[in-house]
């Protein structure tokens, strides 16, 4: 069996190598000069910063564990460093145990009471698809639903939590399973961020060196179907035979590659939204309290375009030069980005008033991550039902829109695909 995988992100490296572990024939197609789609590890004067994922949810025995161990990945687990929700004007810690959430002035008193009663709430069917809102208000009560989730949500997929479908955070569902969230959560396990020695972009350069075959700088543009459900694929002057050519790509690309030879999967793939954000990377002199921290978020509604900040040093140190504290902002998103967002003052000064004690940028830069989030709005499960049903024999489409946001999603996902 032959199969040619177009798409080098995370995506279809990860897929190329469980293919070529069960003894398949495969080819990795990429459009851009190296791979690694959004996950890349770009340097900067002295250290280091990410396009994408700044780290990944590991815990022993899961799927992101095993591919780790399989290609010999070193990486670093920070622990969980103090992290924050920027409400009411001030940031609040989040607490880091369920029986400290009770104490902590993040949710009301009857949001708290509310969310203690999760356990006892009945699991609901599947169908029909649900908001995410809903669910979370449903099972942990509305409280949850308007006071904490909109910053978590936004801090993940850059958009308002009310506009999207439960399938947006699919471990929601996948927990509620079991019983409850609380019962899912325990069953699971705790996960920690971990990021790979030298950066998020030594996943895929490692998973591109065991593979035979990977072609960066060859964008597919075109499909053709040949008899027994084989298919041709051009691009970049070259032609290709095989038996399966599986897309790795983020929907309004797939679909642009199905138009005609998949017209029911082109819509729904090309109705699938995407969002853009506006990453600002800067390096201060480090503070005692935020250091050694993962970072904050802010309550969408006060954030007025600022999503919140992580700080890459703390989980990377390798990221800056001894002595600086690098910091990673996040704009816009599906929330829109007010006019004093457009510049590097504008940032500094809502950076200023969450965190007064802040000095001046030494270095920053800003970089646009274009259409570079899946925004699985509410039906979203119909539109990907109706992408992969309307795959004619030898196609098959893998994304982050399919399996899930994070990187944990798409090598969970794999594992299970065949
Ligand atoms: C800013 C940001 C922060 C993130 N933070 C985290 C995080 O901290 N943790 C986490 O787990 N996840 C995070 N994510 C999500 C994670 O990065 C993605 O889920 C993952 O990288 C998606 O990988 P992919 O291979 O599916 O898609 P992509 O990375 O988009 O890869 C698709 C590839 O296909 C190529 N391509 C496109 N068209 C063609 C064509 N016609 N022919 C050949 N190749 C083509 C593209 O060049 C690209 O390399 C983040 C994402 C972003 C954007």
């Amino acid at each position: 069996m032959s199969t040619l995988i177009l798409g080098g992100g995370v995506t279809g490296l990860a897929a190329a190598w469980h293919l070529q572990q069960r003894g398949e024939t495969v080819e990795v197609w990429e459009a851009g000069a190296s791979v690694g789609g959004w996950m890349k590890t770009l340097p900067w004067e002295g250290g280091h910063f990410e396009t994408g994922p700044q780290g990944v949810l590991w815990q022993k025995g899961t799927a992101v564990d095993r591919l780790f161990s399989a290609i010999d990945l070193p990486f670093r687990a920070p622990g969980t460093g103090a992290r924050w929700v920027g409400k009411g004007g001030r940031l609040i810690p989040v607490p880091a145990s369920p029986p400290a959430l009770l104490l902590s002035p993040l949710l009301s008193l009857g949001a708290k009471l509310r969310m203690m009663g999760e356990p006892f709430i009945p699991v609901r069917g599947a169908e029909p698809e649900e908001g995410l809102s809903a669910f979370i208000a449903r099972r942990l009560g509305k409280g949850v639903a308007t006071e904490l989730l909109p910053a978590m949500v936004a801090g993940v997929l850059a958009a308002p939590a009310d506009i999207l479908s439960v399938d947006a955070i699919p471990k929601l569902r996948h927990w509620e399973a079991s019983g409850s969230l609380v019962n899912g959560i325990r069953k699971g396990g705790v996960s920690h961020m971990v990021v790979p020695t030298g950066g998020m972009g030594q996943l895929p350069i490692r998973l591109a060196a065991r593979l035979a075959t990977v072609r960066p700088g060859l964008r597919a543009e075109g499909l053709e179907p040949l008899p027994g459900s084989r298919w041709r694929v051009r691009g970049g002057g070259e032609v290709r035979e095989a038996d399966r050519v599986v897309l790795a790509l983020p929907a309004y690309e797939a679909a642009a590659l199905l138009g005609t030879v998949a017209p029911q999967s082109a819509g729904a793939l090309g109705a699938i939204p995407y969002t853009s954000v506006d990453l600002w990377h800067s390096r201060h002199t480090p503070l005692p309290a935020l250091k050694d921290s993962f970072g904050f978020l802010i309550h969408p509604p006060e954030g007025r375009g600022y999503l919140g900040s992580l700080v890459p040093s703390w989980m990377d140190p390798q990221s800056a030069p001894e002595g600086l504290m690098q910091l990673r902002s996040f704009i816009g998103g599906a929330f829109g980005k007010p006019a004093d967002l457009e510049a590097w003052e504008g940032i500094f000064a809502r950076l200023r008033s969450w965190i007064p004690t802040l000095g001046e940028a030494v270095a920053f830069r800003h970089e646009r991550a274009e259409r570079a989030i899946p925004r699985p709005e509410l039906g979203h499960r119909a539109r990907v039902k109706a992408a992969l049903e309307g795959l004619p024999p030898g196609l098959d489409w893998l994304s982050n829109a399919r399996f899930g946001p994070g990187v944990r999603d798409i090598l969970e996902g794999l594992e299970g695909w065949r």
